[in-house]
């Protein structure tokens, strides 16, 4: 991977262009394993709920004897598996240690499953710049990416339609600071790959102009950079004129303000997921505005009102052998709606859209804004480990300081890297400090925030 993002970057844009279209080809192929699955799964979606309760503690069973069997954590733990029959899965669950990030990364090879086979291994940031890896079995991945993509479905895609994104694909080199054209197409899949990183004044016009002469059925992005780009166009001549069918948000929730500047500059109807690169739980907006847990990835305690919900949510995988979370605790708070049904004709448990913290963007002297999941992005791609917690805070326009809690030793091998990758991604515009300190400031919800823009009013 390394190598081939090295290569990308110093490639023409040609080849670079060549690469995403069998990067598209590719994921056609996968398109087709993910329907299949999907198709596989699809009676789920409207089963009465006492069989989705069987099917879940089934799930459960077989979840706790594997792990009992193979992963050292849970060995204490066979007597209390013994009782899996004659009590039943959710009690016996309830007995089980909830673990967290924190727990699992004092010891995370107690985690791992013997024989675990060919993983992919999903790295994580938990929003503070702590790194945390998930070992994912391949089926457990496939089915994870499947149920995104169901979500599009869900939103009515047909196969002729044009998707925009706006994540974290790193299809520019930073190297490259004003592209005239920050995007990628894919003829394949019908994709056009914009670049969160590169956004602008300058970029976001072009981006306008791309999207009109395309007409994509769908804009999906981070809320924050697609709270940029329509901040952005809201001051050009953009007018919508074309049929948006929806634009689709994920992986972090979507606040208020960008909810506003996203609906008045594209018109569509907005329709959020949930998920976690953990993939062990995910949640999509069906077309009556609530969010549906996938169910079959994972089990969240107090879905069914069998369990109580507990905060922050504890969540278990009901497929990953290779790194079974049990009562995981993710770090979201998520409210359950065990007893309400849903317009739509779905039966698939339902939860509150989930709340967490508001990140800040940083802001360039430039007029550059840098989304918090692009400034994450910057943080998470370094081989950074043991830092307890970090924080990213703007003073004033041309300074940055990040703030690192860990000790002396490890502040000193990251310094110097964190500090040349933070500049790269606010393209040499911005000073930035790294800091050692003993203590983060925690907000009144608890948690601490991972970017502060100071510059902001209301800060
Ligand atoms: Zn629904």
């Amino acid at each position: 991977m390394g190598v081939m993002k090295a290569v990308y970057n110093i490639s023409p844009r040609p080849l670079r262009t060549l690469y995403a279209n069998a990067y598209g080809l590719n994921n056609l192929v996968r398109r087709r394993r993910w329907e299949a699955l999907l198709r596989e799964i699809a009676p789920t979606e409207r089963m009465d709920r006492d069989r989705q309760v069987e099917r879940v503690e089934a799930g459960l069973k077989a979840i706790i004897r594997h792990a009992v069997a193979n992963v050292p954590f849970y060995a204490p733990y066979a007597k209390l598996a013994a009782d899996l029959d004659t009590r039943g899965a959710y009690r016996v669950l309830a007995e089980l240690p909830v673990v967290d990030k924190d727990v699992i990364n004092r010891e995370p090879q107690a985690f791992l499953a013997r024989d675990r086979g060919r993983c992919v291994v999903s790295r994580t940031s938990g929003t503070t710049g702590t790194p945390f890896y998930v070992h994912v079995d391949r089926r457990s991945f496939l089915l994870g990416d499947a149920l995104w993509w169901r979500r599009t479905l869900w939103a009515g895609y047909r196969p002729a339609d044009w998707i925009a994104r706006l994540v974290g694909d790193p299809i520019v080199p930073l190297e490259e600071p004003n592209p005239d054209r920050p995007w990628l197409i894919s003829l394949p899949e019908r994709r056009i790959y914009l670049s969160t990183f590169h956004l602008n004044p300058d970029t976001a016009r072009a981006i306008g102009g791309l999207l009109r002469r395309r007409r994509p059925a769908y804009i999906m992005g981070y809320p924050s950079s697609l709270g940029i780009l329509c901040s952005f166009l809201k001051d050009t001549d953009f007018r919508m004129d074309w049929d948006l069918r929806n634009v689709l948000f994920s992986s972090e929730p979507m606040h208020a303000h960008q909810e506003q500047v996203i609906r008045e500059v594209l018109g569509a109807e907005i329709r959020g997921l949930y998920g976690s690169g953990e993939k062990v739980i995910s949640a999509a907006q069906c077309e009556a505005g609530n969010y549906h847990l996938s169910m079959v990835d994972g089990y969240l305690e107090g879905q069914f009102g069998i369990l109580p919900d507990i905060a922050p949510a504890a969540v278990t995988t009901l497929t990953n052998l290779a790194m079974p979370l049990i009562r995981y605790q993710i770090g979201d708070v998520i409210g359950t709606r065990p007893h309400e049904t849903c317009p739509c004709g779905r039966t698939l448990p339902m939860i509150s859209p989930v709340i967490t913290k508001h990140e800040d963007d940083i802001i360039t002297p430039s007029g550059r804004r840098i989304s918090s999941s692009a400034v994450v992005w910057a943080f998470i791609h370094q081989e950074i480990s043991d830092i307890r917690k970090a924080q990213v805070i703007q003073d004033d326009e041309r300074h940055v300081r990040v703030l690192l809690n860990a000790d002396e030793g490890t502040y000193l091998k990251y310094r110097d890297l964190l500090e040349r990758s933070m500049r790269k991604v606010f393209f040499d515009e911005i000073e930035v400090d790294v800091v050692r300190t003993d203590h983060i400031e925690v907000t009144q919800a608890g948690k601490s925030r991972f970017i502060i823009n100071k510059l902001k009013t209301g800060n």
